[in-house]
Formats: C-alpha cells, structure tokens, sequence
C-alpha cells in the first residue's frame, strides 16, 4: 500500500506541516493514522524522519522532496539539511512552534520556525508558540482556530523590538549561508555552538553534542539571563 497523492513541498514548508497535508490529501483521518501505517509509530516525531524514508514513503525520488527543509541526515539522525547548511539536532525544538498571525494569513507551518535560535516571528515581532494538540488538530482539519491562552511577551528583559532586530541579524546570517552554504568567517551553526558552549561552561564544543540536550535558549524566566546574554554576544559577533 502506498499513498495516490503526492504533493510537493510548499516554499519553506516544515516537515510537519507536509506530513500534515499528505495525511489529509490521501485520506487519512489523523497524522497519527498515516504514521502508525507508514511508519509503525503513531507518536512520531516528525523532525526525525530522513529525506530517504519520506521520499520511499510517498514512492518518489528525493528529488521531489527538494525545499523540504530540516529533513533528518548524518549519523543517528543528529544533523538536519537547512538548505546548503547542516544543523545539529541540539539546536532545534523539538516540538513544533507557530506563529498565531502568521497562521491568520498562511496555512503554510515554517521550517524555520523550528530552529531553536530564532525564537519569534520576525515579521510579527512576537515570540512563536508552541504547538498544541488541539492547535494542531485545527491546521490539519483547515479550520485554525487559533487560541491566544499562551502568554506573549512575558519575562523579557531586552525591548521585544530589540530582540527581534538581533533575531533579523541572525535569520539573514542563516539565509545567506542556506543559500550559498559558506560565508566569510564562522559559520551560524558554529557561532551558536561556541556561544552554548561557554554559556553552559562544558569542556569543549564536542561536549555538546554528546550531552544531546535541546537548545535551552528561551526569553523567558530563568533562562532570561542567557538568553539576553547570547543575543548580545551575536550582535557583537556578527557585526564585527
Ligand atoms: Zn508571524
């Protein structure tokens, strides 16, 4: 059994978000449905899926896949492609984030908005959400009913305008090296790791990765301090 409609990647669609409109294009009643069938995991976690197993899911060649970003790759599925550029696993969410009003305007779900360093909507100058259940359920049914009950700005120390200034730097430093996959000087990912590195005081770089801990960059409550100090840091970093 495989699936009859095969759609391709929107513009910078997640993973999410595709399994989302294949599960609903060919049928399926849920995700969970169409994953416990393809890939005998109701719970699946859809940034662990490899471009390979997707693409031999739906029964085309990868190539039909090309623009679906943040596809699992490398060893134990620890690196992620973001265009030209490798992520590690470390720094991205695991659990899927949205925009409320980008949502009011787009059905499409970001792949960007999974990266654990770029925690707000740039255009909307606001802190992405984290994705519920019950959220989710709407965006698979089309209805998208939007609930606000997340706080928003709560806990920030630095002026959200700030932040999101920081935050452009970053997302056109990631844009210029998905495309190009290399730039002057440091690349963003090793920008980040170093910055994590000295922030949570590990022996070296290599450290990281073995921890397996997700990003713990947040802007809210205890991790506040961090937070403001690691935007600082790459404000200084990258306009150098
Ligand atoms: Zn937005």
């Amino acid at each position: 059994m495989g699936v009859s409609v095969y759609p391709k990647p929107q513009a910078d669609q997640s993973v999410s978000c595709y399994l989302r409109n294949l599960s609903r294009r060919n049928g399926f009643a849920s995700v969970a449905l169409f994953t416990q069938l393809f890939f005998d995991d109701s719970s699946l976690v859809p940034i662990t899926l490899t471009g390979e197993e997707l693409s031999k899911t739906i029964g085309k060649q990868q190539s039909h896949l090309d623009g679906l970003d943040l596809l699992a790759s490398g060893e134990g599925r620890q690196t992620h492609t973001f265009g030209r550029l490798e992520i590690p696993r470390y720094q991205l969410c695991r659990k899927e984030r949205y925009c409320p009003e980008c949502l009011q305007e787009q059905e499409t779900c970001l792949s960007k908005w999974q990266i654990g360093w770029m925690p707000l909507c740039a255009k909307h100058k606001r802190p992405l959400h984290e994705m519920t259940k019950e959220i989710e359920r709407g965006l698979f049914l089309g209805t998208r009913i939007l609930n606000e009950e997340q706080p928003t700005h709560r806990g920030l120390l630095l002026p959200l305008n700030e932040l999101c200034e920081i935050q452009s730097t970053l997302q056109d430093r990631l844009e210029l090296e998905s495309a190009d996959g290399c730039c002057a000087g440091e690349s963003i990912v090793d920008l980040v790791d170093r910055r994590l590195f000295t922030s949570m005081r590990l022996e070296s770089v290599d450290c990281l990765s073995k921890r397996r801990r997700r990003y713990p960059l947040q802007y809210y409550d205890r991790s506040i301090e961090d937070s403001v100090l690691f935007l600082e840091y790459f404000a200084g970093q990258i306009a150098a």
